[in-house]
């Protein structure tokens, strides 16, 4: 057994190549190198911070380069942490240092920072005035501790200038220094002393009025932020100085924790007695959580069927046992609703992770979890890699939804890690949706997952009518011309919603059909000069730009494609949908939720909240509407045109399509009056949008798991999909055809390679892209067809590139 200073450092680094490198390790560093710790490296004549994976003898014969610093005291990542990863990276053919960077929140790897200080010279020079202007501000600053490029800004414009002049002098001197990532954000605070307290207050009142107030107010509340106290009283920032000078007040700094709960939607609700169907489901997964045994379970329900109840109980059973909870949602913004109701019940405690904080606020919520200040953890996909080493449960809302695959880099699907990180914690693990995946449902009739059914609204609520509107059908009975974007039945049913002071939800599903935006004339659109794509109408500024590059032009003034003089050519988008609502709803509060609404911070639940608290009357989104939100208010949910998603060269989009639309239907009537919805279509009679007219999941899972198994697609089978693109056409093509090489060879009988073609979305910012698909049945075949096209994948030369995923779920 060899001593552990000969034990080298196994290190991953976030390149794209799939091995560990060693790295010889200091003895003076031999106690803190220990896995799972961040490491500073030499990496071919730069450094690069990677993390430990685990310490072995030597693997070549070469001289090995030292670690440089030890990052951590405490290893970011555990033991059993970095064994997901690396089972994880491991199937989807991803370099583990990569997977690991994904793993880590943004802002964690030390940057480099340069600031100056004064040297003794200067300080000579500073006091003997013989410095002016600039030179004597940069001087002056630098005396007080020293400065980055920003600080130095502030006091002179010609900083930059004057310190050059100082450092060529020897009077400042450039320092560079590592910087910890994100450090802690500070306050400063202000605190009563002791001698405060022989002061008498009368006389203080009379003398300084708001020196006394800050004074009773510490006293009461104890030290304060002096943000805090500002807020509150007028002049505080002047009368703390005051207070400071005279020893009444000490003024410090503590860290600080952002407030990223914002303020609670929903008001706290006292605990409800279980339905007996809730107390049913709850059962099975709370003798898991107590029994500490890993176990998958569906909970299905109908949408307003008490999940989130079910949910609830059973992390707050894990919670008694001591054990920690993870709940996962597809994406945050939308579903403030859930942080309501684990606020409600176990306080503001809980820390929340999602792509939507700040680096620094990611990290603080992220070093929380790691000392164990809270045992709850919400977030979006990427918190499953939250620091709880005790897991008792892990919950998945809405576990369809397809934003819990992760696309770039480290292609991971949330559910499979859950799964891993449950089987590591010996926890149950919960999927919860209305609208089950096809993989997960079958899994359950499998009896590989445990299936809980909620088949009831709570209350007994009915499920909200649908009415099935056929576009062709109502467009043969409208005048030539005039575009039809709200039909006759659609515009009543708004018209009596509004009348009957109800609310109501306009879905207009957008997102992946953009190949071919929908014209309600001719059915051409303008494309984008360099994707291969459709562009949008923004009526903000009027012109059309591409979601992809950006490229914008004017709007041409007819139709390129049959010369009407008609607007509508632009397709339909939810601005469309706005206007025509404002035009004939003139009486109606109408509100919009796109993504041009969702990139501004806060505007998604400023609309939200208004919607919640009955200040609009009408809101059109896409399908950011449809999840999860719960409004008693609305009563009417309209989709304006429920076939676009079927269109989608994807084996998913009958699925996706049934999903959206049970989903936004779901948002109708979950309050005291009952809901109704209107689905416009061309495809009424298409399973996935039939279904619907009834809440018919199993109707849809039995035909749609016919198709896929007739077509061997997943559950049935597994697919790899390959994407090649680069700028020149033939060397794509070219390079796709060597990888369909790769695939045949590797994979033998045992896997068919359909392709290559080009991708439904065949150019992008320029670039080519084509792709091939591999199925096969037999997982092993597949994994090693899989990893022979990622290593070939990965020995394509600049700028051709491929990615190899083994889990397709966007196929554009
Ligand atoms: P889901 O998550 O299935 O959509 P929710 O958990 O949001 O359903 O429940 C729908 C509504 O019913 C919510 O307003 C919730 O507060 C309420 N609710 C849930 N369980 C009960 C219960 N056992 N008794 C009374 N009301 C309940
Ligand atoms: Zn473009």
């Amino acid at each position: 057994m060899p001593s552990p200073a000969t034990l080298c450092a196994a290190v991953a680094l976030p390149v794209p190549v799939d091995r560990l490198f060693d790295y010889a390790v200091p003895p003076a560093l031999d106690a803190a190198a220990r896995p799972g710790c961040r490491v500073q490296v030499p990496f071919g004549s730069r450094r690069h911070t990677g993390v430990i994976v685990e310490r072995r003898p030597a693997q070549g014969r070469e001289r090995l380069r030292a670690l440089g610093r030890v990052l951590d005291d405490e290893p970011v990542l555990s033991a059993a942490m970095l064994q997901i990863l690396r089972d994880e990276a491991r199937e989807v053919f991803c370099p583990l240092g990569i997977a690991i960077a994904a793993a880590l929140p943004a802002g964690s790897t030390p940057r480099r920072r340069v600031r100056h200080a004064l040297t003794p010279f200067g300080r000579t020079a500073l006091e003997s005035g013989a410095l002016r202007g600039a030179l004597h501000a940069v001087a002056e600053r630098l005396a007080r501790g020293p400065a980055g490029a920003d600080a130095l800004r502030r006091v002179s414009p010609d900083a930059a200038d004057a310190l050059r002049i100082l450092v060529a002098d020897r009077l400042a001197l450039r320092m560079e220094e590592e910087h910890d990532g994100v450090a802690g954000a500070t306050e400063r605070v202000a605190t009563r002393t002791a001698e405060s307290e022989s002061e008498d207050p009368d006389t203080l009142a009379r003398r300084a009025p708001v020196q006394a107030r800050l004074l009773a107010v510490l006293a009461a509340e104890g030290t304060l932020a002096t943000a805090e106290l500002a807020r509150r009283i007028p002049g505080a920032a002047g009368a703390l100085r005051g207070l400071e000078r005279r020893g009444l007040v000490t003024l410090s700094r503590r860290p600080r924790t952002s407030d990223v709960l914002g303020t609670p939607l929903e008001p706290a609700t006292a605990p409800v007695q279980l339905t007996d169907a809730q107390a049913r489901a709850l059962e099975p997964v709370a003798a898991a959580v107590r029994a500490r045994r890993f176990e998958p379970f569906l909970l299905h329900g109908v949408t307003g069927s008490g999940k989130t109840e079910v949910y609830v109980r059973a992390i707050a059973e894990a919670l008694r046992s001591g054990r920690q909870a993870l709940v996962l949602v597809p994406e945050i913004t939308l579903t403030h609703q859930i942080l309501a109701r684990l606020r409600a019940r176990f306080g503001d405690g809980l820390a929340v992770l999602h792509s939507g904080l700040r680096p620094r606020e990611r990290w603080e919520q992220w070093t929380r979890l790691a000392r164990g200040a809270t045992p709850l953890a919400l977030g979006a996909r990427s918190a499953l890699f939250a620091p709880l080493e005790d897991l008792g449960i892990i919950v998945i809302d809405e576990e369809h939804d397809g934003a819990y695959k992760n696309d770039e880099g480290f292609r991971y699907h949330a559910r499979d890690l859950a799964r891993r990180r449950a089987q590591a914690a010996g926890c149950p693990v919960v999927m919860g949706s209305a609208t089950p995946s096809v993989e997960t449902r079958h899994a359950a009739e499998r009896g590989e997952v445990g299936l809980l059914r909620l088949p009831e609204r709570i209350g007994g609520r009915p499920l909200p009518a649908v009415q099935i509107v056929d576009l062709e059908k109502e467009r043969a009975a409208q005048p030539r011309g005039r575009k039809l974007i709200l039909s006759g039945p659609l515009r009543r049913a708004l018209r009596e919603t509004l009348d009957d002071g109800g609310q109501a939800l306009l879905l207009l599903n957008r997102r992946g059909f953009s190949t071919k935006v929908f014209c309600f004339g001719c059915g051409h659109a303008e494309h984008c000069k360099h994707c291969d794509i459709a562009l949008v109408f923004h009526a903000a500024d009027g012109r059309m730009r591409c979601h992809y590059c950006d490229y914008e032009m004017e709007p041409p003034e007819v139709c390129s494609g049959c010369g009407a003089p008609d607007t509508a050519l632009l397709g339909i988008g939810t601005q469309r949908v706005e206007e025509e609502l404002r035009a004939r709803f003139g009486d109606a509060r109408v509100a919009r939720l796109d993504r041009d609404v969702a990139s501004r911070r806060g505007a998604t639940e400023a609309v939200l909240r208004n919607l919640r608290e009955g200040r609009v009357d009408i809101v059109v989104g896409t399908q950011m509407v449809a999840k999860g939100h719960d409004f008693p208010g609305v009563r009417l949910v309209g989709v304006v045109l429920a076939d676009l998603g079927l269109h989608i060269p994807d084996f998913r989009a009958a699925e996706r399509t049934f999903q959206l639309l049970t989903q936004v239907a779901g948002r109708a009537g979950r309050g005291r009056a009952p809901g109704r919805v209107v689905v416009q279509t061309f495809a009424p009679k298409h399973y996935a949008v039939a279904s619907v007219l009834q809440h018919d999941y199993e109707s849809f899972y039995a035909e749609e798991i016919g198709h896929r198994a007739a077509l061997r697609y997943p559950p049935f089978g597994h697919l790899v999909h390959v994407l090649v693109s680069g700028p020149d056409e033939d060397a794509v093509r070219a390079a796709a055809e060597n990888l369909a090489g790769v695939a045949r060879q590797a994979g033998g009988d045992a896997v068919e390679v359909l392709g290559p073609a080009p991708a439904p979305l065949a150019r992008l910012r320029d670039r080519y892209r084509f792709q091939l698909l591999v199925k096969g049945a037999d997982p092993e075949s597949l994994h090693r067809t899989g990893r022979a096209l990622a290593d070939d994948a990965a020995q394509l030369a600049a700028p051709l590139r491929a990615k190899v995923d083994p889990n397709p779920l966007n196929m554009l």
